[in-house]
């Protein structure tokens, strides 16, 4: 008998098969627009100068004790000021329970695990489209998914009234996953005055707002605008559920760095429930790695640091966006007849082009350009040396 005969090959992750067919390909022309990580104007992985400078201070600093089972209780204050507001009453009040997580992914897991085992009867209500990674990480949290509409094919942007229409028509007390800026993978987001009709019909509906932040200062440059949602929901006095990521905005993509944080009524809960979490991040891994949350707790604690990561983050967001105008402005140049305004209203790392599987196939087989076949452009692969191939590849393609 065997024991693994009847386990079949996993079906491919598409993002991974995208950068496996990009390096399999011998084409000097090739370009990945595929992958969601930042990369500068010749292509290349960044290392932020603030982690560089945090790591020389650490360096032969480090102790390699365990850290509690919570995490760095210094990132973790830090992660709640850039989140909730550098002088926010629920920090003084304590109302907030917190944990270091693995990067964005293992804040959202930690938290559809936690909703499992304390809000059963629960489901989440999740955006159409999304990462495709919130998919599963609800699913193997056997937490059952609902799903409410959120982008608009023929305007390339959000589609509102379907979306209140969702929230309204969810039944009341229903959680919902909402990305706190830069939709990945669309590039919409509401504005902010659509935020603050979202956030009163969640009130409205007692709806439970859980806040996916991945890209913090990635889509407006400034970490405190890119907060504006979470703002908004304070104010209006929701209690909400936050997943920290600092793999963008600081580039520590594999140090998995990041903070769940869930807002509670009171301290004595927020106690309660910070305890459950490290209840239920015992049995997975004990307590999460120390090197990123140095790193992070070092630059967000040295108010230099700080400024300059400020900087640095600025410096990305600004390439994007330098790099989205002028990708709309080569088609429009080309003479496409089609809107390409979308380019440049889209936010954060990726646009979502609209461009059909069949074309992104065609991008690929004729002009050795790679991306996911929903058509979803990875802006921080987009550079001043191909982004004219890029934009005449796509025009030929689309024309
Ligand atoms: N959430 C969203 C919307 C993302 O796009 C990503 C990364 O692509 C993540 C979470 C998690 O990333 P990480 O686990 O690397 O922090």
């Amino acid at each position: 008998a065997s024991w693994f005969g009847h386990v079949e090959p996993a079906a491919k992750d598409p993002i991974l098969g995208v950068t496996e067919a990009f390096l399999a390909d011998p084409s000097p022309d090739k370009v990945n627009v595929g992958v969601g990580a930042y990369r500068d104007d010749n292509g290349k992985p960044v290392v932020l100068e603030c982690v560089r400078e945090a790591e020389r201070r650490i360096a032969g600093n480090l102790n390699m004790e365990y850290l509690p089972m919570g995490g760095s209780i210094k990132m973790i204050e830090e992660s709640l000021k850039l989140a909730y507001g550098e002088d926010s009453d629920l920090i003084k009040e304590k109302r907030i329970a917190a944990v270091q997580a693995l990067s964005g992914t293992g804040a959202c897991r930690l938290f559809a695990d936690f909703q499992k085992r304390f809000l059963p009867d629960t489901q989440i209500y999740i955006p159409i489209p999304t990462w495709a990674n919130h998919h599963n990480i609800w699913r193997d949290a056997c937490v059952p998914q609902r799903t409410f509409r959120y982008y608009h094919p023929e305007t390339r942007g959000l589609d509102f009234a379907s979306m209140m229409d969702d929230i309204k028509n969810a039944p009341n007390g229903s959680f919902f996953l909402l990305h706190a800026c830069a939709h990945n993978p669309t590039g919409v987001d509401p504005s902010e005055e659509q935020w603050r009709e979202i956030s009163y019909q969640f009130k409205v509906k007692n709806h439970f707002p859980f806040f996916d932040m991945a890209y913090q200062g990635f889509a407006s440059g400034d970490p405190n605008r890119d907060a504006k949602a979470i703002q908004i929901f304070l104010e209006d006095g929701h209690l909400i559920g936050c997943a920290q990521s600092y793999a963008k905005n600081m580039g520590l993509y594999g140090q998995r760095v990041g903070c769940l944080s869930i807002l509670c009524e009171d301290e004595l809960q927020a106690v309660a429930v910070k305890s459950q979490l490290q209840q239920l991040a015992r049995p997975m891994y004990s307590n999460p790695p120390i090197h990123g949350a140095l790193v992070v707790s070092i630059i967000l604690g040295d108010p230099e640091l700080k400024s300059l990561w400020l900087k640095e983050v600025k410096g990305m967001a600004d390439r994007i966006i330098g790099m989205r105008k002028a990708l709309r402005e080569k088609l429009e140049k080309l003479g496409s007849p089609l809107s390409w305004e979308h380019i440049t209203n889209q936010i954060g790392m990726f646009c979502y082009s609209g461009m059909t599987p069949e074309q992104v196939d065609r991008l690929t087989d004729e002009f050795h350009i790679y991306m996911t076949r929903n058509g979803r452009i990875s802006m921080a692969g987009v550079t001043t040396g191909n982004v004219g191939y890029l934009a005449n590849a796509i025009h030929e393609v689309t024309k």
